[in-house]
């Protein structure tokens, strides 16, 4: 993985898919698995007839998709973090920038796989354990600090959901899980559907790892790599409307950060030289950790239930132009 990085003069976007598990109201409704993961690379998607008497759906057709890896739905919390953030975090404490993405439909998996529980902690939380418990093994090399801040984007405005002026200096890492849940219940809820939280809005974590050191000839030496984790807003909006311009969404209650991310990411893919990193609060807040020699993530969540099975595929087919 980290050899990817580099072949590609550092600037590649690795894309994964993470399958979530059918959840226990959708078996109870009557939902079919249309979605497999094999040799934990290819994704295969299963369209069935509108029918929607269970016994005689019929299939369509099957998709296939391949990314740099693709988890099922069996794959532990650990695995999604050593597998997409791992050589980050190494890169990070090296000086260098990066970022992980989560991207996908309400309900697919994005806040499980980032934030996760107290039982199964996600990325953020891992990637902030292995952090200080590579801090701690190099602590006879030199000064390590840790900031943390924790933002939202909502409607093009950012919002601190932790200490408000400035980033936290973070001692340790023990609270860290309570500490970004209280963040997390200060998202911006979404007014119009009450049993839906935050499915418009974007959570950064923003980890700055600062190394301070002296030579031989007791001269400083420091070097600050910074580590972002974007729990991104439901694509569910953005993706049916992907075809009009940035332009004429004002207004039109249309994730702009979401787009102008996409537009990004394409502009990133196909390199180009200009990247519109100005067109949104987002993508200007990201600008130092997305493309050039910083490495970028993208894990696309999606839902195993045919009943998702539009937005899964429009899922599937973004993280296959973001390859
Ligand atoms: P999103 O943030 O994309 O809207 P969530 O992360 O909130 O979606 O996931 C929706 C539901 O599915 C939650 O109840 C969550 O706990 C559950 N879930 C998501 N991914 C997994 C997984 N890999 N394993 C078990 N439960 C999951
Ligand atoms: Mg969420």
């Amino acid at each position: 993985k980290g050899e990817n990085f580099e072949a590609c003069g550092g600037s590649r976007i690795m894309v994964f898919v993470r399958l979530r598990p059918m959840g226990k109201k959708e078996r109870e409704n009557g939902s079919r698995c249309c979605v497999k993961v094999l040799n934990k690379r290819d994704v295969y998607l299963t369209e069935f007839t509108n029918d929607n008497d269970y016994l005689r759906l019929k299939r369509l057709r099957v998709r296939h998709f391949t990314f740099d890896s693709s988890f099922p739905e069996t794959t532990t919390q650990r695995e999604v973090y050593s597998t997409t953030t791992g050589d980050l975090l190494e890169a990070v404490l090296e000086g260098r920038n990066g970022s992980v993405f989560c991207y996908g439909a309400t309900g697919a998996g994005k806040t499980y796989t980032m934030l996760g529980t107290m039982e199964n902690p996600g990325v953020m939380v891992l990637a902030i354990k292995d952090l200080f418990a590579k801090v701690r093994e190099r602590s006879l090399d030199g000064n390590h600090t840790v900031h943390l801040s924790y933002l939202e984007v909502y409607n093009e405005t950012v919002r601190d959901l932790l200490s408000p002026g400035r980033p936290l200096i973070l001692r340790e890492d023990k609270q860290v899980m309570a500490l970004l849940q209280r963040g997390n219940q200060n998202r911006t809820t979404e007014p119009t559907r009450c049993n839906e939280t935050s499915s418009r809005s974007h959570a950064i974590l923003q980890v700055v790892v600062e190394y301070k050191t002296r030579d031989g000839s007791m001269n400083v030496i420091s070097r600050v790599g910074k580590l972002s984790l974007i729990d991104l807003a439901g694509s569910e909006r953005a993706i049916a409307t992907d075809q009009r311009t940035l332009r004429s969404l004002e207004g039109a209650n249309i994730n702009r950060s979401l787009l102008a991310l996409s537009s990004c990411i394409n502009a990133l893919v196909e390199g180009k030289k200009h990247i519109p990193y100005r067109n949104s609060k987002l993508t200007q807040l990201l600008k130092d950790s997305l493309g050039g020699s910083c490495n970028t993530v993208m894990i696309a969540n999606i839902s195993p239930s045919n009943h998702s099975f539009g937005e899964t595929q429009n899922t599937l087919h973004w993280a296959d132009r973001a390859k």
